[in-house]
């Protein structure tokens, strides 16, 4: 069971659920829920630059994975009536794959760079006057045969993904001219997107059941879809194959993901504070240990949504659980802990 609770909130999409995310992917920025803010930004800027008939400003979207980066960088390229080239920064691993990829761009058309934080420096650098001037600098030999060549590129637009702001180089950050971090969904748009779904997969879904989903989809897109697909089959098999509040909430239970959507790990993670370290401050890398993960995990996917929902502090010194924490979990916050998190805010 914890295996598939990790897989619901940390996996990688792969095979059938890529296959599956590009069929419920929004195409326009009328199907995309929430993220008013950034939206209406993106649109005035993409607006302006087809007035111009200009390539559009580089894009860099921050966020946690499953909240609708790639699929942003795809509406974006829908609404400019260009076509988009995907690659990530694992996948880039000499200097002629970047080169290759920049020098196939057609006028105006879009890079989209998932995971840009994890691009190797040496390589990160090319980027630098491709953004700037859409030129390129090779060097071609070694030593005082070396000659540099500069390479012209069509204009085009660098978007860039990354669920690790900190990562980022200043340099990379900085030729970005536009930089949205997209916040947690509301638990409201949340209940849009799985309708939305369900409509799209024909999944029978009673209001209350929804409701009880939205409620543990940590506020993410992705996360909203599995659960929901893992509950279909749970309705089909031990159900009439409508999901209604009940059965929701057992499918829901047997995946162990509580009612405010925590799982195994966040649980491991606030029980290692709370009763190793008398609610913190803790470092990371103890945490990392203690529940068995990379420390990028929890710093990228779990900690953001605990300190959403205020059940985590990050300090200089550590990490401290709060009073809602201990509540959730069943403890009752002691005096230090209560102390230390007054004294931290
Ligand atoms: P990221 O690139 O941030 O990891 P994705 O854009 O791949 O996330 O989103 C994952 C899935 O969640 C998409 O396939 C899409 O179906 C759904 N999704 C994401 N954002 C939205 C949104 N704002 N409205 C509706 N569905 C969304």
């Amino acid at each position: 069971m914890a295996n598939q609770t990790e897989r619901i909130i940390v996996s990688v999409p792969t095979g059938e659920e890529l296959k599956e995310e590009a069929h419920l992917r929004p195409q326009t920025f009328n199907e995309y829920v929430g993220q008013e803010k950034v939206r209406k930004n993106l649109q005035v800027a993409i607006q302006a630059a087809r007035q111009r008939k200009e390539a559009l400003d580089h894009i860099l979207l921050m966020g946690p994975p499953g909240m609708g980066k790639t699929t942003l960088a795809y509406i974006v390229a829908h609404e400019m009536n260009v076509s988009l080239k995907t690659t990530a920064g694992p996948v880039i691993e000499r200097a002629g794959d970047l080169v290759a990829l920049l020098t196939n761009l057609q006028e105006l058309e879009i890079l989209f760079i998932d995971e840009i934080h994890r691009l190797h420096p040496a390589i990160e650098e090319i980027l630098y006057p491709a953004m700037e001037d859409y030129k390129i600098d090779i060097i071609v030999g070694q030593g005082p045969a070396a000659r540099s060549f500069k390479i012209n590129l069509p204009p085009f637009t660098l978007i860039g993904a990354t669920t690790s702001a900190g990562s980022l180089t200043k340099p990379l950050r900085d030729r970005f001219l536009i930089r949205h971090t997209l916040d947690f969904y509301s638990v409201e748009d949340i209940f849009k997107i799985i309708t939305r779904s369900a409509r799209i997969l024909n999944i029978a879904l009673e209001k209350e059941g929804t409701e009880e989903i939205a409620r543990r989809s940590r506020r993410t897109p992705r996360i909203a879809n599995r659960l929901l697909r893992r509950v279909r089959d749970f309705a089909q098999v031990e159900g009439d194959g409508i999901i209604t509040q009940d059965v929701a909430k057992r499918a829901l239970e047997m995946l162990e993901i509580d009612p405010l959507g925590l799982d195994e790990i966040d649980r491991k993670l606030l029980l290692t504070i709370i009763e190793k370290f008398d609610g913190g401050p803790v470092g990371v890398n103890t945490l990392a240990a203690a529940t068995s993960e990379e420390k990028s995990t929890l710093e990228d996917i779990y900690e953001p949504f605990l300190m959403q929902i205020g059940f985590l502090q990050r300090t200089p010194r550590g990490r401290i659980a709060t009073p809602l924490a201990y509540k959730h979990l069943g403890f009752k916050p002691n005096q230090t802990q209560n102390q230390q998190t007054l004294f931290e805010k």
